[in-house]
């Protein structure tokens, strides 16, 4: 069969490890659902080793086993190291997925770690962690590169040969400070999918702008050296410093520009409907607006103002349009109250909370108690969330109030 380009969303991990930026474990876990609705391959869903996180993890993991987000996996990210992936499987003991992470470039080597750690003590590091994860129960070990773009190939070579020994089914190479261009990353990533023989993860930041161009080239590298490839995406390009690869672009990418998609295919069955709806759960969980000129989902892709293209366009869209919006999910009104509103926040009442879900024709359970329990939930979340909660969310506390609660508790130091 020949090779595809899966995806892989990070928006929370990388997304979340953004400065000035954060989600709720409620919208975190928001996020999971749609990106399986969408078909997104897999979701780097948290930190395994982080305490707050730990319910979180757990109780998405649980919705799994009942059968929520069926198709989607779910991976955690931890360092390269035996003792995190101990601390990993004693927090989140059903995990199955993780990905581990060091650092492999000689300006890391010298300039983190100051000359400690030597490139075989990093291959020992790493082996090991994957040895432990195997040994623990991990079904997928990917295995990171980080900084890998300013690492010398037959290094990379050697760690990913090493990786593959150990039971890794992938390797991750992390353009970690956007610094490889659509050229570089092609050649590179193609001779170590040959070297190595095992699919290569492309993780591209936007530092120069091209997260985007070199995420597709990087994968067009994968399957021209023989192997799959695996882009990794963040909603609405949200990612450190300059972001990651957007994934609705990274999607229009292969699937719309000149010659690509005919021969490097997405793997799985990608709804690109569901653009628009994952965009603006992000801009709201974030709190960062879309620009009005973001591919796909900007309030301009599909507007135009100067008199030839507005002729054209309405003669037809093709003539200055590349795609089309009902394609992204755009096109249906937006109900906006002008009036009087009701809204559920963490000094809600009961009668109040009823009149809000009956808009969206959600019957609380006529048992006073019941009732009073999901409004309790709904409280909980305002609280971390410091906004009004959106209709998907207040729909989930209803329908899961169980899981509800495990995502809302939060106890230092249990
Ligand atoms: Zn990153």
């Amino acid at each position: 069969m020949f090779p595809k380009i899966y995806l892989v969303d990070v928006t929370n991990r990388d997304g979340v490890q953004t400065a000035h930026l954060g989600l709720t474990k409620l919208e975190k876990t928001m996020i999971n659902i749609m990106l399986d609705e969408m078909g997104v391959h897999q979701s780097e869903f948290g930190f395994p080793t982080t305490r707050h996180e730990s319910r979180y993890l757990r109780a998405n993991l649980e919705l799994q086993r009942m059968g929520v987000m069926p198709n989607i996996r779910l991976a955690g990210w931890v360092r390269a190291i035996a003792e995190d992936v101990e601390l990993a499987f004693k927090m989140v003991p059903n995990i199955k997925s993780l990905n581990l992470s060091i650092s492999t470039s000689e300006q890391m080597i010298q300039g983190k770690w100051q000359g400690r750690k030597t490139f075989d003590d990093i291959i020992g590091d790493m082996t090991q962690a994957a040895d432990v994860a195997k040994k623990l129960g991990c079904e997928s070990i990917g295995v990171n590169a980080e900084d890998a773009s300013r690492t010398d190939l037959d290094r990379l070579v050697r760690f990913g040969q090493a990786a593959k020994a150990h039971g890794a089914v992938r390797l991750r190479y992390c353009d970690t400070l956007g610094y490889d261009n659509p050229f570089t990353i092609y050649e590179t990533v193609k001779l170590l999918a040959e070297r190595v023989g095992m699919p290569i993860e492309v993780h591209c930041h936007g530092d120069l702008g091209m997260a985007v161009a070199t995420s597709i080239a990087g994968a067009k590298g994968a399957i021209d050296g023989g192997q799959d490839a695996y882009i990794n995406t963040t909603i609405n390009g949200i990612g450190e410093r300059a972001g990651n690869a957007d994934l609705v672009s990274c999607v229009l990418a292969i699937t719309k520009s000149k010659n690509f998609g005919e021969k490097y295919r997405l793997g799985g069955d990608i709804k690109l409907h569901k653009a628009w709806e994952i965009a603006k759960f992000v801009e709201y969980a974030f709190g960062v607006p879309i620009p009005i000129n973001q591919p796909g989902v900007g309030a301009n892709c599909f507007a135009h103002a100067s008199g030839i293209h507005a002729d054209g366009v309405l003669k037809d869209p093709q003539n200055y349009e590349l795609y089309g919006y009902e394609e992204l999910g755009r096109g249906e009104p937006t109900f906006v109250e002008t009036g009087r509103e009701i809204c559920a926040g963490e000094y809600s009442g009961i009668s109040g909370f009823r009149h809000v879900m009956g808009k969206m024709s959600v019957e609380l359970p006529a048992a006073k108690d019941k009732a009073n329990e999901i409004l309790e939930l709904v409280r909980y979340a305002n609280v971390q969330a410091h906004k009004p909660l959106v209709e998907e969310e207040l729909r989930f506390i209803c329908q899961y109030p169980a899981i509800a609660k495990e995502l809302l508790t939060m106890i230092p130091l249990e």
